[in-house]
């Protein structure tokens, strides 16, 4: 067995948000009083989300509550979601928009709603993977109210791990979805391939992504999204690790790709500036505040850091 750079184990786990591999105790999921116990111990932690952002204090830390927070009315396993047990804590996510009034404003005065996406980088990898899950999972049954086949209501079950159907000649399971997209740093030789959408920031330039359709392989996808997007052909393509992204509910699964194509036609649809860049010429606009590169918190940023410090070609 190889280790390092070849291990996606290790690689996978650098990242923002799959930065720690939660115990998330599936074997207890239909199992309604353990649940229903690990809900009533104090010591349990709750995760609160409002408008799909999270409850932080002053020094950007998430705030955990007990369930002996919410005594008016109790929680109840109907409306949380069970995520995991960490050395003997269970963590479960609650979206407060399901509940009568009362929460919210009570609980402005321990700290503020923000996105976990800006806060990632300073996060414990637990605690980023924790508000990860959650995020991802809230956002699902918000989404995920009727059945898709016949359109009757449709209710948590399993843990907040399924909606069950409730029409009686459907009865449907449903399960959480996550979205494929494949983000891809494209080299030739020295250069490597950097572009900028209209949605980023000003400056900004990062690698090429975009969704896995149906039908298609990861890697038949990193060969149509860079076509699409700048007209050029690659070769050669290498898996390099993935990455929860639950905004709201992505997968990413990051590459490097080769090419021998020059030339760029770019797609003024999808993007709005690509250009080849050495190390070298990245280094100095980045240094000169000419270009930004993409979110610490990214697997883009990640991709375009480790070719910047790799060895030349
Ligand atoms: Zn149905």
């Amino acid at each position: 067995m190889t280790e390092g750079k070849s291990n996606h184990l290790i690689a996978s786990s650098r990242n923002y948000f799959g930065g720690c591999a939660l115990t998330r105790m599936t074997e207890h999921r239909e199992d309604r009083v353990w649940l229903a116990e690990r809900l009533g111990d104090p010591t349990t932690r709750i995760i609160v989300l409002q408008d799909a952002q999270h409850l932080f204090d002053s020094n950007n830390q998430p705030v955990f509550l007990s369930p002996l927070d919410f005594s008016s009315p109790p929680l109840d396993l109907h409306e949380t979601i069970f995520l995991s047990e960490e050395e003997g804590v269970a963590y479960f996510a609650l979206d407060l928009s399901t509940r009568s009034n009362d929460g919210a404003n009570a609980l402005h005065r321990l700290g503020e709603f923000k996105d976990v996406k800006l806060l990632a980088p300073f996060l414990p990898a637990q605690d980023a993977a924790l508000l990860a899950y959650a995020r991802a999972l809230v956002h699902w049954h918000q989404t995920h109210r009727f059945c898709g086949a016949c359109g009757a209501p449709a209710e948590p079950r399993s843990g907040g791990h399924m909606r069950q159907c409730l029409s009686a000649t459907c009865g449907r399971q449903h399960f959480p979805r996550t979205d494929p997209a494949i983000i891809v740093l494209v080299t030739r030789g020295e250069y490597a391939l950097l572009a900028r959408s209209p949605h980023f920031r000003p400056k900004v330039l990062s690698t090429l992504a975009g969704f896995v359709e149906p039908g298609e392989t990861l890697e038949a996808a990193v060969k149509r999204e860079v076509f699409e997007e700048t007209g050029v052909h690659v070769y050669h393509v290498e898996y390099h690790s993935s990455q929860p992204w639950p905004f709201p509910s992505s997968l990413m699964i990051g590459f490097y790709a080769k090419t021998d194509t020059t030339e760029l036609h770019v797609n003024a649809q999808e993007i709005e500036e690509a250009r080849w860049l050495t190390r070298a010429e990245l280094r100095a606009a980045v240094a000169s505040g000419e270009l930004l590169l993409p979110s610490l918190a990214s697997i883009s940023y990640r991709l375009i850091r480790e070719w910047l410090e790799a060895e030349s070609e």
